[in-house]
């Protein structure tokens, strides 16, 4: 038998806590994934001078989507478990929307669209598509 739930769950989750805080909201991790393309990667790295951003957003953390005041303070930021743990994260791969469609069986592996007509076809698609999932 599972645990009863608790209620108020809520107060004491500093997860939930954290995912809905918006004062220190940083970049998504799809958005990270299109800075990491190196023509953005490099446009993020050297940045103009900002006198608004902090250290005039010269040392920058592409991956965390920080600016750091010195040049020590980032390269401590890079050695440090935050940085480490956005790394890890990042080393999915983002999920795209081809790979939901293929999810739900609206395109195939080929990226074709699943005709809605005849039945045969669609058949046909689910054997192939269960073929693969035992090949995996
Ligand atoms: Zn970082």
């Amino acid at each position: 038998m599972p645990p009863q739930r608790r209620s108020r769950t809520h107060k004491n989750n500093k997860a939930i806590k954290k995912a809905h805080r918006t004062r220190r909201r940083t970049k998504d991790i799809l958005t990270i994934h299109e800075d990491l393309k190196p023509e953005n990667a490099d446009k993020l790295k050297h940045q103009e001078l900002d006198a608004d951003l902090p250290g005039l957003g010269q040392h920058y953390c592409v991956e965390c989507s920080r600016y750091f005041i010195t040049e020590k303070a980032a390269t401590e930021h890079l050695r440090g478990k935050a940085h480490k743990k956005r790394l890890r994260e990042l080393k999915e791969a983002p999920y795209t929307q081809a790979e939901a469609e293929a999810a739900v069986g609206l395109t195939t592996e080929n990226r074709r669209p699943v005709s809605s007509s005849g039945g045969i076809d669609a058949k046909k698609n689910t054997a192939t598509s269960m073929a693969l999932d035992q090949a995996l």
